[in-house]
């Protein structure tokens, strides 16, 4: 497979001074509306040559899209920052990688009702909403047609009626796009329909925001979550320590202390996590903001996501050197979604 290097070769600093970054504010909504989505905007920001970066980059459909409390977490003047390389739309996007497809998962088979994925026993997947505050450039759901495939309080009930007609959906994973783009207000009138089915013990959550915008974590949310009689996990998506600081260990802390469990799962990423180094770090940050790594997810074949492909030798390598190097407790399970299996995939060492 044509891997090609991401790295771009010697974009230069530029000396701009401190650039302030917008987002004195604890509005979520706000703070979501105002994503940076030009690459010049964004080179000023981060006091890059937007002539540089241009010439590296090919805007295409899945456009790019990150939130400002993200960007301040980017390194200034690097262009080979690990979170930058996360949003920024590189021209190896538009490779065709034999292989790579558009929906590996097979995804809009398992597709009962509109916004639900039954793949799993005991658990159903509702895909909440149809964009995310971030597009990660390796996104496995990119071609995923949201669109037609998302869930409002308008189009929730046939979900809702298929989930009580099956008394062995113990498990709702909200999921996305980004399932915390709803607000409190809906987000509290899908829970209250979800705990009246009886046989609905647990309740998940997919979700990037904490990261991207950890000011999404409202005093009334966490109350909420801590308080339903669903027993409620929060899964994070965090792939590098750098996207760990204090506005996130902050946002968590009433999460933290609240019978909400926190997980994370990361994806493995070609120049952004994948060293031992890194993984291990990322897994000791997590913990000290309250949350254990769960998955750690092999690369999909995904169109357009070839250049942050980590080969399957290599990512074993990485886990058993994971395993050999930390408690057990903060190794993340490495996974891959192979479509028509009933569980996802350990990939053994
Ligand atoms: C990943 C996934 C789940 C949850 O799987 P777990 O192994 O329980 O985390 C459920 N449904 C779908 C469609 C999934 O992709
Ligand atoms: S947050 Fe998740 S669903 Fe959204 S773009 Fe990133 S990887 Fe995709």
């Amino acid at each position: 497979m044509a891997v090609v290097a991401v790295l771009p070769g010697d974009v230069k600093r530029l000396d701009m001074g401190n650039t302030l970054l917008r987002f004195n504010n604890d509005n979520w909504q706000q703070l979501a509306s105002q994503c940076i989505t030009d690459i010049d905007v964004l080179c000023n920001e981060l006091q890059l040559d937007a002539k540089d970066i241009r010439a590296l980059c090919e805007p295409n459909a899945f456009a790019l899209k990150v939130p400002l409390p993200f960007v301040s977490r980017i390194q200034k003047g690097d262009a080979t920052d690990p979170l930058l390389l996360q949003i920024l739309p590189l021209k190896q996007e538009k490779l065709e990688t034999v292989g790579f497809v558009a929906d590996p998962l097979g995804e809009t088979s398992f597709n009962p009702t509109p916004g639900l994925i039954h793949k799993y026993a005991g658990r159903v997947l509702l895909t909440m909403a149809s964009s995310c505050p971030v597009n990660c450039r390796y996104c496995f759901r990119r071609h995923f047609p949201y669109a037609d495939n998302r869930l409002t309080p308008a189009t929730w009930q046939p979900a809702l009626d298929y989930i009580e007609a099956d008394a062995s959906i113990s498990e709702i994973i909200l999921s996305g796009g980004e399932p915390l783009l709803l607000n409190d207000r809906m987000i509290d009138k899908l829970l209250h329909s979800l705990e009246k089915i009886e046989h609905v013990k647990l309740l998940r959550i997919h979700s990037r925001m904490p990261i991207v915008i950890p000011q999404r974590l409202t005093k009334a949310l966490c109350d909420r979550l801590s308080s339903s009689r669903l027993r409620t996990t929060l899964v994070l998506h965090c792939n590098h320590p750098n996207e760990i600081d204090s506005t996130v260990s902050e946002a968590l802390a009433a999460l933290v202390a609240s019978p909400v469990t926190l997980l994370n799962q990361s994806v493995l990423l070609k120049n952004i996590n994948d060293t031992s180094a890194v993984l291990k770090k990322l897994s000791y940050t997590l913990f000290d903001v309250g949350v254990l790594p769960y998955y750690l997810h092999a690369t999909d074949p995904v169109q357009g996501t070839a250049h942050f492909f980590v080969d399957d030798t290599r990512a074993k390598a990485l886990s058993k050197q994971l395993i050999n190097s930390l408690p057990g407790y903060l190794v993340p399970t490495l996974v891959r979604e192979i479509s028509g299996e009933s569980a996802k995939t350990r990939l053994g060492i």
